[in-house]
C-alpha cells in the first residue's frame, strides 16, 4: 500500500511535466508546419491529399491525454523503484565513465528501437489489430498530434523495456531524459506529414534513420515500414517497402517545384 502511495504521490507532477513538454512542443510543431508555413511546404506534404479534419485531430487529443496519463504512471513507478534502491540509475555522473555515459544513449535507443519494432509487429497480427493499435492507424493524414494518439495499452506494451533497463543498465539520469526528449522529437518527426529531411539524406551516412515519408508510409498502406528510429530491423526482416526510396526522392523533386503525383 505504501508503495501505490508512493506512485500515486509522485503522478500529477509526472502527468503536468508531461503534458507540459509533449504539448508545448507537439503544438508548436503543428503550429508551425500545419499552419503558419502551410502555403509555402504545399509541395513538402507526403501525402497530396489533406485528410486530417477537426473530428481527427479531437480524437487525437482526447487519446493523448490517455497515452500521457500511462507515461507518468511509467515515470512514477521508475522514480518509485529509485528511491527504494531497485534501479541501477544514477545522478553523479563520475560513478561510471563519461564514454559509457554517452554510449548508454546509444545502447538505450537500440534497446527502444528493437522493442519497438516487435511489439509494433506483435500489434499488426490480425487476431489483435482491432484491439489495441487500430486507434492508432485511425488516423491515415498524420499530422504532430498522431504522434500521441494511441489506445492506452499501446504506450503499456511499448514502454515495458524501461523496467528491466533501468533495473539492469547503469543510466545516468539525465541521459534517460535525453532519450526521452530524442523519442518525443523522432516521434513528431515520424507523423509531421510533411518531409523536411533534405534530398541527398537517403544518400548520405544518416540513411540508417528513419524520415517522416518512411513512417507516412506505414499509416498509408499499413503493412510495412514497422521501425520507429532506425530502417535495421525492416532491413533486416524484409519489411521495408520496396519503393521506400524512389518514393522519397520523388517527393524530394516535388520539393523543388516538379509536380509528381503520389
Ligand atoms: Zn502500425
Ligand atoms: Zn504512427
Amino acid at each position: 500500500m505504501d508503495a501505490i502511495k508512493q506512485i500515486l504521490q509522485n503522478f500529477p507532477q509526472g502527468f503536468i511535466s508531461g503534458l507540459l513538454l509533449n504539448g508545448t512542443v507537439i503544438t508548436i510543431a503543428y503550429f508551425l508546419i500545419w499552419k503558419l508555413f502551410k502555403k509555402r511546404l504545399q509541395n513538402w506534404r507526403i501525402q497530396l491529399k489533406e485528410r486530417a479534419d477537426a473530428a481527427q485531430i479531437k480524437n487525437e487529443l482526447k487519446n493523448g491525454l490517455f497515452t500521457l496519463t500511462v507515461g507518468a504512471i511509467f515515470s512514477s513507478i521508475v522514480i518509485f523503484l529509485s528511491t527504494r534502491g531497485y534501479t541501477k540509475l544514477y545522478t553523479t555522473i563520475s560513478n561510471y565513465s563519461i564514454v559509457w555515459a554517452v554510449a548508454s544513449f546509444f545502447v538505450i535507443l537500440l534497446i527502444d528501437d528493437l522493442w519497438f519494432y516487435w511489439v509494433h509487429r506483435l500489434l499488426h497480427h490480425p487476431a489483435i489489430f482491432k484491439y489495441i493499435h487500430l486507434e492508432h492507424h485511425k488516423s491515415v493524414d498524420v499530422n504532430p498530434f498522431t504522434s500521441v494518439s494511441f489506445h492506452f495499452m499501446e504506450p503499456v506494451l511499448l514502454t515495458l523495456w524501461i523496467f528491466p533497463v533501468a533495473c539492469f543498465i547503469p543510466i545516468y539520469a539525465p541521459i534517460l531524459m535525453l532519450v526521452q526528449i530524442w523519442g518525443l522529437l523522432d516521434n513528431i518527426k515520424s507523423h509531421l506529414g510533411y518531409e523536411l529531411y533534405p534530398a541527398w539524406w537517403n544518400r548520405s551516412w544518416l540513411r540508417f534513420l528513419t524520415t517522416s515519408t518512411h513512417h507516412n508510409m506505414h499509416h498509408k498502406k499499413f503493412k510495412g515500414n514497422y521501425g520507429v528510429h532506425f530502417r535495421f530491423w525492416d532491413k533486416l526482416m524484409g519489411t521495408e517497402f520496396n519503393d521506400y526510396e524512389s518514393q522519397y526522392d520523388a517527393i524530394q523533386e516535388r520539393k523543388k517545384g516538379k509536380h509528381d503525383t503520389i
